[in-house]
């Protein structure tokens, strides 16, 4: 296989914060990827709808990568309609680049419970699984998970260049402990997330007033 690898990292993004850069990053350069998408869900399958717009949060990885070209924002699954199926993100993604590698990076929790996603067998049709041990995140695994885990399981980064797809990754990266969940409760607690996420993300969260504290209702008599 002579093209390098293209990652790919799905999540909310509610907001994007310097834990998932800096993961994109560490995946970017230890794996020898071409780089690493951002791919920002519309209708999360498995949570609660995000608090930003899809806009809002697109625009939001846009700034927060423009200056790097090893990661990238992907906003295929904002641009269709009907839940946010992974299966089908990687489908799309297999048939504009039909001899790049693609690696799904997910951490150990999501993947725990991967059989519930929906056709997750196909995933491996179209990717190999970069799994993220993070070991601040006790995740034991669905029997179905651990059979694929242990099935499909490598040991060397080259097979990730050297086949499309079908194969499950180990990677601890160093852990950041970040979360977009902590940055909109100190947001909605009136306090800084600085330098928990790039400047320019924050500034503009602050402006359109995403997450800001609900102003108190007037006590009714
Ligand atoms: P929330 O707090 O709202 O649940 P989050 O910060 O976990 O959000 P997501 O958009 O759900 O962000 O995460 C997308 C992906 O990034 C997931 O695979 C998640 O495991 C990973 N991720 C998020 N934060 C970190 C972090 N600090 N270190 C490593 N991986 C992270």
């Amino acid at each position: 296989m002579s093209t390098a690898p293209v990652g790919v990292l799905g999540g909310t993004f509610d907001p994007v914060h310097n834990g998932h850069l800096r993961l994109a990053m560490e995946m970017a350069t230890a794996l020898n990827m071409a780089h690493v998408r951002l791919v920002p869900c519309a209708r999360p399958p498995h949570r609660g709808a995000p608090t930003a717009s899809p806009g809002q949060r697109a625009k939001w990885i846009r700034v927060a990568v423009s200056t790097e070209p090893r990661l990238r924002l992907d906003d295929r699954e904002l641009l269709r309609d009907g839940p946010s199926y992974t299966v089908d993100t990687l489908a799309s993604m297999r048939k504009d680049m039909p001899d790049t590698p693609l690696c799904l990076i997910m951490g150990r929790d999501v993947f725990a419970k991967l059989p519930q996603w929906h056709q997750w067998e196909r995933i491996f049709d179209s990717a190999h699984i970069v799994l993220i041990d993070r070991p601040d995140i006790d995740a034991t695994l669905d029997p179905e998970a651990s059979a694929a885990l242990a099935k499909r399981a490598v040991d060397d980064v080259q097979a990730l260049h050297d086949t499309l797809c079908g194969h499950i990754y180990t990677y601890t990266p160093p852990p950041l402990a970040i979360s977009a969940s902590y940055i909109r409760q100190l947001l909605a607690e009136n306090q800084s997330p600085r330098y928990l996420l790039p400047m320019a993300v924050l500034d503009d969260i602050m402006d359109a007033g995403v997450y800001q504290p609900q102003p108190a209702t007037a006590a009714t008599q």
